[in-house]
């Protein structure tokens, strides 16, 4: 752990192995701290801020700084990748865009860092003047999931300094490795101590400790909507500001007149990419009916040919699940869907191959004949499983669509542009994609409508949520009123 600028064990000298998701070998012994840890690292990272060690930094100098965790993200790119996939068992080169991603990210919000300086505003008031100006906003406590480890933590780090704040970070504490490591480069660029911690343990300790800790101004929390009522709910003892992403249900619209072998392809993509272990994953296919039958063929022809593995073998197409609890979780959902009356259409059980038993594997699911009060339909399933539903108008799809809790992304395939303004203007949706899936950038915000979510990441909105803001009002006559004679 890193705390006020050392490299540290935890306090009770606990340890806790970090397991490959392939195969099951121990990869990294990581400490394992806990409420202690957390008060310490708070502690150092409040009176980094109050002395002013980062925050009254020129915003152009600190900008400087987080632009060159990117440089050495790049630098490191491989090494940094290889951690990932160790990790997470998602595909190397899975993991290498992820690093190009991130580093982009750190580049963004280093140059972003000085274009946030606040304007003067027209005061009604005679003689006076008045300005705006944006300000950091404290401690920042921030935790993030296991899908994207260090593409999370950077969506959280990066705009938290550029602003001026000062964090303490708790990564997943089953994929701590590749966040461990970006704190050795910004120990390499030499931020002050105290501004940038990080602390390893679980949720229900460091994690709680971070939301409900009164010296901590701000949690930002990526990870599921339970976990996030309870952050929610801490923080509100003292009012600290949150920031939530939280999951998805996410609607894939396939009109007749989209072009089919695309459709298709990125249909398959939008599901089964990472194992389905993203948040933004197009697990509900809603089809137009007159090509329902053609293109779920067409889909399941595909899936089959689907090729799981080690992460590191150039011919893997999809790693395993994270863990061994998270996969009989998503095999319950497959029951629940048996039960409930869909039709398992392919896959829905664990591959055979010998050479994968040893990994947390599930093979690509396809479920039709689905209809909108299912569970399958409703909940998050965070694995390789895919509902199929029809819809026969674009008013259909769009009240399909918007029908479960969530509201993170969304996206439409269609030739008639129209079409796809009427159903982009009504999706209750963060992010709607329009003849494409899953891309996300730097420059773009994201997070969720509706129960996906508070606040945004990413684009400038992602740096202002790590701001207050303050009007400065300035007399420039002061003279008595009289008002109390
Ligand atoms: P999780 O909620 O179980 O854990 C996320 C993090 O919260 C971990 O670091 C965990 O230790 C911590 N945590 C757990 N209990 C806590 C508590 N009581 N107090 C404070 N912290 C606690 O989620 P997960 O299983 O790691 O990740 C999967 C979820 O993340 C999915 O629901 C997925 O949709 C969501 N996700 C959302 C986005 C997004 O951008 N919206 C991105 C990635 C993942």
């Amino acid at each position: 752990m890193y705390i006020d600028g050392e490299w540290v064990n935890s306090q009770s000298g606990e340890t806790r192995s970090i397991i490959n998701p392939f195969n099951q070998e121990i990869v990294a012994t990581a400490a394992e701290g806990n409420e202690e840890d957390a008060r310490a690292a708070i502690q150092a990272a409040r009176l980094a801020f109050d002395e002013g060690r980062w925050g009254t930094l020129a915003a152009n100098q600190r900008g400087e700084f987080v632009y060159e965790i990117g440089r050495l993200i790049r630098r490191d790119l491989q090494e940094l990748a290889e951690l990932e996939t160790l990790d997470t068992g998602k595909t190397i080169q899975e993991s290498k865009d992820d690093m190009e991603d991130i580093a982009n990210v750190f580049q963004y919000y280093g140059g972003l860092a000085d274009k946030n300086g606040g304007e003067v505003i027209s005061s009604p008031i005679p003689d006076s003047q008045s300005k705006v100006v944006r300000e950091p906003v404290g401690v920042c406590g921030q935790i993030t999931p296991w899908n994207y480890p260090l593409l999370q933590a950077a969506w959280k780090i990066a705009p938290a300094l550029a602003a001026g704040n000062t964090i303490v970070m708790k990564p997943s504490e089953i994929t701590p490795l590749t966040t461990v490591k970006v704190f050795e480069l910004i120990e390499e660029i030499g931020l002050p101590k105290g501004v940038a911690n990080l602390v390893l343990g679980s949720g229900a300790t460091v994690g709680a400790e971070l939301s409900v800790n009164q010296n901590v101004d701000l949690i930002s929390f990526t990870g599921g909507i339970e976990t996030g009522k309870t952050i929610m709910q801490a923080a509100s003892q003292n009012m600290k500001k949150i920031a939530l992403e939280l999951g998805g249900k996410n609607p894939n619209i396939v009109f007749a007149d989209a072009n089919f072998e695309t459709a298709v392809d990125q249909a398959l993509n939008a599901v089964f990419f990472h194992a389905g272990q993203v948040c933004s994953a197009g697990s509900r296919l809603l089809v137009e009916e007159s090509i329902h039958d053609a293109f779920v063929e067409a889909l399941i022809e595909r899936a089959k040919r689907i090729r799981l593995g080690n992460g590191f073998d150039e011919n893997t197409q999809s790693g395993p699940m994270i863990s061994a609890e998270h996969r009989a979780k998503v095999e319950s959902y497959v029951q629940i869907g048996k039960e409930e009356g869909a039709t398992l259409a392919v896959g829905g059980k664990r591959p055979d191959n010998p050479e994968l038993q040893n990994g947390f594997f599930y093979l690509p699911t396809i479920f039709t004949n689905c209809t909108k009060d299912m569970r399958i339909v409703q909940e998050e399933v965070f694995g390789p499983v895919l509902t199929v539903e029809t819809f026969s108008s674009k008013e259909e799809a769009v009240r399909l669509a918007n029908d479960t809790i969530y509201g993170l992304a969304g996206a439409v395939w269609t030739e008639d542009l129209n079409k796809a303004d009427f159903i982009a203007a009504r999706l209750r949706m963060g992010t709607v994609w329009v003849n494409d899936f899953h891309p996300y950038f730097a420059q773009a915000p994201w997070g969720g409508y509706k129960q996906s979510g508070i606040g945004r990441e990413l684009g400038h909105e992602g740096l202002e949520e790590y701001t207050e803001v303050k009007h400065i009002y300035r007399n420039k006559k002061p003279a008595p009123i009289h008002w109390f004679k």
